[in-house]
C-alpha cells in the first residue's frame, strides 16, 4: 500500500527548473491522443496525477506553452522548453506531472492507457487497462482505488 519513498526530486532537461513531489500520485496514465503526440514528439505522454499540495516548483522559471487554454495549461521550462506538468480548470486542485522529469523514473509504469483510439500502431506502454477515449468520470473512483493497491512503486 505504501512505500512510495517520498519525496521525489525532479528537474527539466537543462536543470534550471527543480521540482519536488511530496504526496503519492492518485493515478498514472499514458495518453495516446494526437495532441500529446505533438506535445511530446513521441507516441504518448505520461502523467502522474498529483494533489496540488503534493507538488512544488522549487526553483527556475516556467512558462506556459502548448494549448494555452484555461482547461489545460501546459507548463514548460522557460529555457529548455521541457514539458513539465499540466494544470487546468478541468482538474482543480490537481497537477498532471510528467514523470520523465523525475531524477529516477526507472520504476514508472502507466496504470491506464487513455485515448487508444488515436494510438499509433506498434505502441505498447505497459499499462494494464485501456480506454478508447478518456475514462468516464464514474470510473475514476475504482481506478484510483486499484492504483493505490497495485500501481507501480519506486524500487
Ligand atoms: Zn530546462
Ligand atoms: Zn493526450
Amino acid at each position: 500500500m505504501t512505500h512510495w519513498s517520498l519525496p521525489w526530486s525532479a528537474s527539466c532537461l537543462c536543470g534550471r527548473v527543480k521540482m519536488r513531489v511530496s504526496a503519492p500520485p492518485l493515478m498514472s496514465a499514458a495518453c495516446h491522443c494526437a495532441g500529446c503526440q505533438k506535445l511530446t514528439s513521441g507516441p504518448y505522454s505520461l502523467s502522474l496525477m498529483l494533489p496540488a499540495q503534493g507538488f512544488a516548483v522549487l526553483e527556475g522559471e516556467t512558462v506556459l506553452g502548448g494549448e494555452h487554454r484555461p482547461e489545460s495549461r501546459h507548463h514548460y521550462c522557460a529555457h529548455c522548453k521541457s514539458w513539465l506538468y499540466t494544470t487546468g480548470d478541468m482538474m482543480p486542485g490537481m497537477v498532471n506531472f510528467r514523470p520523465t522529469m523525475l531524477d529516477d523514473a526507472s520504476w514508472v509504469v502507466p496504470f491506464v492507457d487513455m485515448m487508444v483510439a488515436e494510438k499509433l500502431p506498434g505502441v505498447a506502454s505497459g499499462a494494464s487497462r485501456a480506454y478508447p477515449g478518456w475514462p468516464p468520470p464514474e470510473d475514476y473512483g475504482a481506478l484510483m482505488e486499484a492504483y493505490a493497491k497495485e500501481g507501480a512503486r519506486p524500487h
